[in-house]
């Protein structure tokens, strides 16, 4: 009552200049969501729930599946418009609050970058979230709008206060657990919602044992501490204590590998025709299938037009120590949400040999910063993998790195370093082999998929490639192929049977468990339960949760996989065995917080079926009873035919008579011997492109590397 009789305050003056190159890339990646805050919603409104608990549920899960640190929801009264700001008819305000990130140490180069900067990355990241919260909302055909730092007509300290997210403290405001170390951003709606109760005025603090032992499943305050503790150039997980090894776990034979177009890509040749009409028709609302999706996808797009750009003409002075930059490099990724980065030089046979107009493309930069974005285990452990939220997970991931990648990129280029962007909607080098180089993972059974002994294969990747000196990482090995080797469990419980049972093969040039690419691709694309697929990830038994937070069973058995290597023939088979024994893998009611929605040209529908899927230990392992598609390199369309060109799929199974063994492969280039004539890609037109111009994909799918 007392908050909302406070008289109406006036709109804020406007912004000073951002501060550093840091701070003015944050504030320009701002401006792109503010441009986002508005919109017609959808013509007709969802079928969902009249009750506002469970709308609330799906719209804070939402948020906190976008990372916002707390959400809290409340009434807006009319004294929270700004004084004379325009009121749509909106009376209720979700209030997002983002969590400053960590300043990099003194001697850290990017502290220069970062300390001046912390308010506008947090600013940003709050928008960013708003703005696709805002968009979910109207995607399901009720009016809201995002009210960002710069762009709002509303009050967002009494919000916070109204929606039990802050109390004031004199003039500022103050959160219970992070002070007042954080950012705010509304949507306003009139969507009817379950709103919070205020805080009581003296809860200034709530840090006492249960803030320490994470009750309820918020992050424990131990494990803040513990990551507190880290260098800020480290990543939350130990990657320091992993074995180095000179060259990935699998064999790659750098002469030989094919550089490829980005025409081969699946994804790519669903969107040409290649695969025929429906998934060609599936590939074009692949991404605006689902609400939650499709409220990220203009942000996604808004940030492609600013991915390249000219460096400065003059660098910054200092920044000629390579493992300084490196440091710098990590400590800044962290700090902008990145889960976990390595750095390599790029071979290469990562660069694609054709861009998407069918122009040959020379590589351009020495390094590339890969970076990880977890697509988190709590809505994994919700899902089946395959049912409405799975499109969402990825597309979460592939925002973030965007998002990431593009300030990091364009932070470089203001210091005077050429820098761009690779993310999964236009990237110009692969990402599979920079993850491998960088030491971030091994290949595993999945087949075009690394893993990362802390995240296991629950991650997409992002790319920066620059010019900036970097002291590059070296590749891991962990032990995995003995695991892969012993483990058939995403190969079981993939829905179309794409993963391997059997052995590694060559292929183009790499040791591989190779997947049938096409029936992914085909599944994922027209899959009619759900929106797009990660089951493999899903129920794979290193999707866990390692941290402080993680349970006993699971950190000692991760410290014995990573370290104890040696115990591996007793412990994997048993890990295997426990690991279906205890049914991970199986969805955890609990965490579903999503409504399940589809789009239907352009409203959403209740979708005719959902993949309700637990784990099933009685289907085929039978290496026997699997046939594989095999598309080699000599089978890849005209890079620059951007007209249909159809897959020949019987051929493509007739291809598996070709693929040499490992051992095989070794001892012929041993033996001197050149590559297979399957390895030579099919050649571009020499009179030069044709068909339509593309476009970059909106959604690569797979991280640019299913080919
Ligand atoms: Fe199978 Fe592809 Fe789904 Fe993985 S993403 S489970 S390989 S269909
Ligand atoms: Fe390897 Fe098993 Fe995970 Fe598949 S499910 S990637 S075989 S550990």
């Amino acid at each position: 009552a007392v908050e909302t009789a406070r008289d109406p305050v006036p709109a804020p003056a406007p912004e000073g200049p951002p501060c550093g190159p840091l701070g003015e890339a944050a504030r320009s990646y701002r401006g792109l969501f503010a441009g986002l805050v508005v919109g017609e919603e959808a013509p007709r409104r969802a079928p969902v729930p009249g009750d506002p608990e469970r709308r609330m549920i799906d719209l804070k899960g939402y948020a906190t599946f976008m990372n916002a640190s707390q959400v809290g929801i409340c009434r807006i009264p009319g004294s929270a418009w700004f004084a004379g700001a325009e009121r749509p008819d909106h009376d209720h305000a979700v209030v997002i609050l983002v969590e400053h990130g960590r300043v990099p140490e003194r001697d850290n180069p990017a502290h220069a970058w970062v300390a001046p900067a912390v308010g506008e990355v947090t600013n940003m990241r709050a928008a960013e979230i708003a703005v696709c919260l805002a968009r979910h909302i109207r995607k399901m055909g009720f009016p809201a709008r995002a009210h960002v730092a710069g762009a709002s007509q509303l009050d967002f300290a009494r919000l916070a206060v109204l929606a039990g997210l802050a109390v004031r403290d004199g003039d500022r405001l103050r959160n219970p657990f992070l002070g007042d170390r954080f950012a705010l951003a509304v949507v306003s709606t009139s969507y009817a919602l379950e709103v919070d109760r205020p805080l009581a005025a003296r809860a200034h603090t709530a840090m006492d044992w249960r803030y320490w032992l994470g009750v309820n499943g918020a992050m424990s305050g131990r494990e803040r501490n513990r990551r507190a503790r880290r260098a800020s150039h480290l990543s939350r997980y130990p990657m320091e204590t992993v074995r180095r090894v000179e060259r990935p776990t699998t064999l790659i034979l750098d002469d030989e590998v094919p550089r490829v177009p980005k025409r081969a890509a699946f994804f790519d040749r669903a969107l040409r025709g290649d695969l025929g009409d429906k998934a060609q028709r599936e590939r074009h609302r692949f991404a605006f299938k689902q609400p939650h999706t499709a409220g990220m996808m203009a942000p996604m797009r808004a940030m492609v037009e600013v991915q390249g750009g000219e460096a400065a003409a003059a660098r910054a002075p200092g920044l000629d120590d390579a493992a300084a930059n490196a440091r710098a490099i990590k400590a800044l990724s962290y700090h902008l949400g990145a889960d976990l980065t390595g750095i390599c030089e790029i071979p290469r046979y990562a660069w694609f040999s054709h861009n998407e107009h069918g122009q040959a493309i020379e590589p351009y930069h020495r390094y590339a910063v890969v970076m990880l974005i977890d697509q988190e285990y709590d809505t994994m452990e919700g899902a089946s993998g395959d049912d409405w939220i799975s499109g969402a997970q990825s597309m979460r991931a592939y925002l973030r790195g965007a998002e990431i990648a593009g300030i990091m990129g364009d932070t470089l280029r203001r210091l005077g370093f050429p820098a761009r962007p690779q993310t999964n909607v236009d990237s110009d080098v692969l990402h599979i082999p920079l993850v491998l180089q960088a030491g971030l993972g091994e290949l595993s059974r999945i087949g075009e998929l690394v893993l990362n002994p802390f995240v296991g294969p629950r991650f997409k990747s992002v790319v920066l490639t620059t010019d900036m000196p970097l002291q590059a990482d070296k590749p891991i090995d962990f032990g995995l192929q003995y695991f892969c080797g012993n483990c058939r469990k995403c190969a079981r419980e993939c829905p179309c049977s794409a993963i391997p049972l059997g052995g590694k093969i060559m292929f183009n040039g790499y040791e591989i468990w190779k997947p049938d690419v096409e029936r992914c691709a085909r599944y994922r694309l027209t899959n009619a339960k759900g929106s797009a697929c990660g089951r493999c990830m899903k129920t794979c038994p290193l999707n866990k949760v390692v941290t402080a937070d993680g349970p006993q069973v699971t950190r000692i058995a991760s410290w014995f996989g990573i370290n104890a290597r040696w115990a591996k023939p007793i412990m994997v088979p048993v890990a295997v065995w426990l690991d279906d024994f205890i049914g991970h893998g199986k969805r955890n009611p609990v965490k579903k917080w999503w409504l399940d929605l589809e789009i239907v040209d352009g409203v959403c529908v209740k979708p005719k079926g959902v993949n309700e899927r637990d784990i099933d230990t009685s289907l085929n392992t039978d290496p026997g009873k699997q046939k594989m598609a095999y598309y080699h390199a000599d089978m890849m369309p005209v890079p620059n035919d951007n007209n249909p060109q159809p897959i020949d799929r019987k051929a493509a199974m007739a291809a598996a008579a070709l693929v040499e063994t490992p051992d095989q492969a070794r001892a012929r280039h041993g033996r001197g011997e050149g590559p297979p004539a399957h390895y030579s890609r099919t050649p571009a037109r020499p009179s030069g492109p044709r068909g339509p111009t593309a476009k970059p994909a909106v959604y690569g799918g797979g991280t640019a590397a299913r080919r």
